[in-house]
């Protein structure tokens, strides 16, 4: 497999949250590189991970020793992730609107634009829309084996999306 058909098969699946669609496909970098906000590539987010309207723009890929990747989604009010886990883990910087992330097991905590999200390792959570707002993040995550920056599970149920 070619390393942009790699990328195009990466875009499609995990079109995240992981976001491995960067539109960087070279492995190393010799000079900076800008992408163009009119070049970056958005997606809907699959019904098989998410629940409701979502949309997953792939920001960058990994290269040379840099191993995070970048994306960002919008999700409409209601629309959710499913359970998942991040292996490196994740960053979340809420950009627009308001939302929910929510640990499996804990409360579901409301999320607001300019909010900045730490996830730990393989801890179960999801996150999206609050049930009235879109909400806008950019997800930050590193690989451990390469391509996998995600791990989807099953759907969030409306009673736990509702908090009960
Ligand atoms: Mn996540």
């Amino acid at each position: 497999m070619t390393r942009n058909a790699k990328w195009t098969m990466l875009g499609i699946m995990m079109a995240t949250l992981g976001f491995a669609a960067g539109a960087q496909a070279a492995d190393t970098l010799t000079e900076q590189v800008v992408t163009r906000a009119a070049d970056l590539k958005t997606i809907e987010g699959p019904a098989a991970t998410f629940t409701g309207k979502v949309t997953v723009t792939g920001l960058y890929g990994t290269y040379g020793d840099m191993k995070s990747s970048g994306g960002s989604a919008t999700f409409q009010p209601g629309a959710r992730s499913f359970w998942h886990y991040h292996p490196v883990g994740q960053v979340l910087i809420v950009t627009d609107g308001v939302g929910y992330t929510q640990e499996w097991g804990k409360p579901r905590v409301e999320i607001r634009a300019g909010d900045i999200v730490r996830c730990p390792a393989g801890v179960k959570h999801w996150h999206g829309a609050s049930e009235n707002s879109a909400m806008t993040h950019i997800s930050i995550c590193e690989e451990k084996d390469p391509g996998v920056v995600v791990v989807w599970q099953e759907a969030v149920t409306d009673e736990q999306y509702a908090g009960r």
